[in-house]
């Protein structure tokens, strides 16, 4: 049956410090979400109750009882959404943990308090959801963060995700640390990094980001990028956040 939905809602979940949620569109555009399950650290869900939750939304969608904080996103199209709710579109960012400190991150006014806490697990959930047939072979899934190269569970999350589907993985990273990982991933056009620079110099990098590692994070993308055609080599990214009076020259 064709309604207005979007895809979070059909086949998406987004994993945030302390909640599963509908999406990350919510989340960056207005710093609210539509909880799925709350007061949530990684315990292994009862797959009935979410789809019985999704269902709900579903069926919401489908009456055009659109709840508020959708209205006029731009995720929003009309198609047949009939499907399986497994889980194709996926965020995870259940840690705020980085060793870098960019004055325009929502972690600067927290930051001592944010790097101590202990991220919780991810991978044992998504491992569940494969198994119950939870999980979709192909789709997206964005690592974001805090830093992914210092979060411990990374690199058996992107083992998990090459050898066991074929979905995408997008990656935020500022390319704090070098990870071989994220390398392989581009080998294979698995993945699609967005380093996070913002300066192109030592001087401005240090007055931004509050930390001396200009040259470290260079020689890191030169690694990622080291022999690699042009295809792949356009897989990689860079982002630059202009701050009036910093890097805005
Ligand atoms: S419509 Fe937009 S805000 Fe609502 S769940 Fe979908 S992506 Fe999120
Ligand atoms: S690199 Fe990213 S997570 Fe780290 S402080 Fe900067 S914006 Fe925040």
């Amino acid at each position: 049956m064709a309604y207005l939905s979007c895809e979070f809602v059909e086949n998406g979940m987004c994993f945030i410090y302390d909640a599963a949620v509908l999406c990350s569109y919510s989340m960056c555009m207005k710093f609210e979400a539509i909880k799925i399950i709350e007061d949530y650290k990684g315990e292994i869900f009862d797959w009935d109750k979410i789809r019985q939750i999704k269902q709900e939304y579903r069926d919401r969608f489908a009456k055009n009882d659109i709840p508020p904080i959708c209205q006029g996103c731009p995720s929003l199209k009309v198609k047949d959404w009939s499907g399986d709710m497994q889980l194709k579109y996926i965020l995870i960012n259940h840690w705020e943990n980085c060793p870098l400190d960019c004055i325009y991150c929502h972690t600067h006014e927290r930051k001592k308090e944010l790097n101590k806490m202990k991220p919780w697990k991810i991978l044992p959930v998504l491992k569940d959801a494969l198994k119950n047939n939870m999980l979709s072979y192909e789709g997206n899934v964005n690592i974001t963060g805090g830093e992914p190269t210092v979060l411990k569970e990374f690199p058996d999350l992107m083992k998990f995700f090459l050898e066991k589907t074929n979905i995408f993985i997008m990656t935020n990273t500022a390319a704090f640390d070098y990870s071989k990982w994220i390398r392989k991933a581009i080998e294979l056009k698995r993945s699609a990094p967005t380093i996070s620079l913002d300066a192109g110099t030592r001087e401005t990098y240090k007055k931004i980001k509050n930390a001396d590692c200009f040259n470290k994070v260079i020689k890191n993308i030169k690694r990622y990028q080291k022999g690699l055609d042009p295809i792949r080599n356009s897989l990689i990214g860079l982002k630059f956040i202009f701050i009036p009076g910093y890097n805005d020259t």
